[in-house]
């Protein structure tokens, strides 16, 4: 998959997430991202998360361990699904830095597949903005930012986030 690659997300699949992320503030937070690949894009079926008990305002790490464990949990109820990227909290209204795309450009390196960066903005409890971007290895091995996406969300109590 070398082509143009775009993100779709499934209905509420940054729900929990984004409840997670507005939980944590003013930390940061994260996990990774569980969905397919079709055709010519990744489709993402949940935003799992992770905690880091060390997460500060500005950084977050997720565990590989915990991370194992939630994905092998989520596969046992659905085979179709895997490990598609990642995603983390800022707690302002910002989008992927330097340091996000750095990592993600060495995690889409290794992998044959693109790899999916979300980044939840949430300034405050109750807004929240998706960034999103896939991370592909062309050739020479250099990677490229097929596509970037955002999101604007306001959550209510009782009402479903977009
Ligand atoms: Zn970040």
């Amino acid at each position: 998959m070398k082509e143009k690659v775009t993100l779709e997300f499934l209905p509420d699949a940054a729900s929990a997430a984004t409840v997670a992320a507005q939980r944590a503030l003013p930390l940061e937070t994260g996990g990774f991202l569980l969905g397919y690949y079709s055709a010519r894009s990744i489709v993402v079926a949940e935003l799992v998360h992770v905690p880091d008990s060390g997460a500060t305002r500005v950084s977050y790490e997720r565990s590989n361990e915990l991370a194992a464990v939630e994905l092998s949990e989520r596969r046992r109820a659905n085979q179709l699904l895997g490990y598609v990227g990642e995603w983390h909290s800022h707690p302002a209204d910002r989008g992927p830095s330097w340091i996000d795309r750095r990592s993600i450009r060495r995690l889409a390196e290794s992998s044959a597949m693109p790899i999916a960066l979300v980044v939840l903005a949430v300034p405050t409890p109750d807004q929240a903005t998706v960034y999103s971007e896939v991370h592909t290895v062309g050739t020479g091995n250099r990677v490229w930012t097929s596509m970037m996406k955002t999101i604007h969300g306001r959550r209510r109590s009782g009402r479903r986030y977009r």
